[in-house]
């Protein structure tokens, strides 16, 4: 479950990013009434097998059998900040309805490391790793092997979020290519990010500047692709 918000008295309308579907938005009724059997399971994070049941215009949950509830994620509030920067991501990159299985892998390992990390740094590093992860699954990867503006392999400016990849040097000063600076060490952090598994992020020591570079090519890119 990735989201939800109030509808009517008592009911929920949640997002879900589902194995089959994709992200879809489906009404959880009665969930607020205490003694309801579906609302209790259905908080961020939980990982359930959802049946649901296809009306007219809106989908209506019908039961929720909990695999994992990730509560540990819930438990800390450093867990919390950085995984309401995942589901945030998960809402608005994904297209609706649309099923796409290595999204689902990827967003589910990164809650299941998450619940794990032992503190913010981690936390955070685990968040960044995902978010860039979702964006290379969904196509977007920022392009780091040569100038996205002309091509060339020209010595590396900066990143541009609109045209998805770096600049070179003599692009960065034209009016086509807003950017902002990058270094040589947030490239390679990039790249390690990009190419490690998200359960060999806690033995790696990365420089938190670089890191910050990183986080700023994420939020913008996501930014620039998310609805
Ligand atoms: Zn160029």
């Amino acid at each position: 479950m990735i989201g939800s918000m109030r509808y009517k008295e008592a009911d929920r309308i949640v997002t879900l990013y589902t194995r089959e579907r994709g992200r879809l938005s489906a009404i959880a009724r009665g969930v607020r009434r205490t003694k309801s059997k579906v609302g209790g399971r259905l908080e961020p994070f939980t990982l359930a097998q959802i049946s649901l049941y296809s009306g007219r215009s809106l989908y209506t949950v019908v039961g929720v059998e909990t695999l994992r509830t990730f509560q540990a994620v819930r438990d800390e509030l450093f867990r919390l900040e950085e995984g309401a920067r995942l589901l945030g991501a998960a809402r608005h990159l994904f297209p609706s309805e649309e099923r796409n299985a290595p999204a689902f892998n990827l967003l589910a390992r990164g809650v299941a490391k998450l619940a794990e990390a032992p503190d913010a740094a981690e936390a955070s590093k685990v968040v960044l790793a995902t978010r860039l992860k979702l964006l290379a699954v969904l196509g977007y990867a920022p392009d780091l092997g040569s100038c996205a503006y002309c091509g060339g392999d020209g010595s590396v400016f900066g990143f541009s979020p609109s045209l998805g990849g770096v600049v070179c040097e003599s692009c960065a000063g034209g009016e086509a290519t807003a950017c902002f600076a990058l270094s040589l060490g947030a490239l390679a952090t990039m790249r390690v990010l990009l190419e490690s598994p998200l359960a060999d992020l806690g033995a790696m020591d990365v420089d938190e500047r670089a890191l910050a570079e990183v986080e700023q090519v994420v939020s913008q890119t996501l930014a620039y692709h998310g609805h």
